[in-house]
């Protein structure tokens, strides 16, 4: 049957949770719709790791706003991100699923590209405020490779928590020592201040 002349209704939800209708053949108004609900929607990989987490008894939020990147999986008590990769999207190297589309080349490797700087400039910023980050691609969570995955997830997330309690404990003996320091020109100043007034 061709496509024209099908005319089928999808149901979408958009990023302010309200029910969407859109249909297959789009109009380029339409077409922005159904890409935004699609990015906000997570991906089946995604809700794969994120189940295997949650069993482990990890608990974490998802898709952050708050946080450069937007990050899929946010474990604040690891200061630790996750993303998800799509191969294609963020250009998995030798990887099956990132082959350069044949029509439109030019195009397309722009893109991923594009979508590679962001993904530093993303990194960066969030390393430069302590997070640590995690990529996972999306080939490489499958039923025999996950749990292997999130082993190597969990070990790193055991490294992230012990040099984030350090970085707290030296957070919290500076912060002592700021107050140590303020009571003590406080304590100056007053005893100036009570000699000025005899
Ligand atoms: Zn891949």
């Amino acid at each position: 049957m061709p496509l024209q002349g099908r005319f089928i209704k999808k149901q979408y939800y958009c990023k302010d949770k309200t029910l969407c209708l859109v249909s297959d053949i789009l109009t380029p108004d339409q077409r922005h719709h159904n890409m935004v609900a699609i990015r906000s929607t997570s991906t089946q990989p995604e809700l794969k790791l994120r189940l295997a987490l949650w069993s482990r008894g990890y608990r974490y939020r998802v898709n952050d706003g708050r946080l450069p990147g937007r990050p899929d999986i946010v474990l604040p008590k690891y200061r630790t991100v996750i993303f998800v990769h799509g191969c294609f999207w963020h250009g998995h190297k030798n990887c099956k699923n990132y082959t350069v589309p044949k029509t439109n080349t030019e195009f397309w490797v722009a893109k991923v590209a594009r979508n590679q700087e962001r993904d530093q400039e993303v990194w960066r910023q969030l390393e430069a405020n302590g997070w640590n980050v995690i990529i996972v691609w999306e080939c490489q969570i499958t039923k025999a490779t996950i749990n292997a995955v999130v082993t190597k997830i969990e070990k790193e997330l055991r490294n992230n928590r012990s040099s984030y309690m350090l970085y707290q404990e030296e957070r919290k003996k500076s912060r002592a020592a700021y107050l140590e320091e303020r009571k003590r020109k406080k304590n100056i100043a007053d005893s100036v201040t009570a000699e000025l007034s005899h």
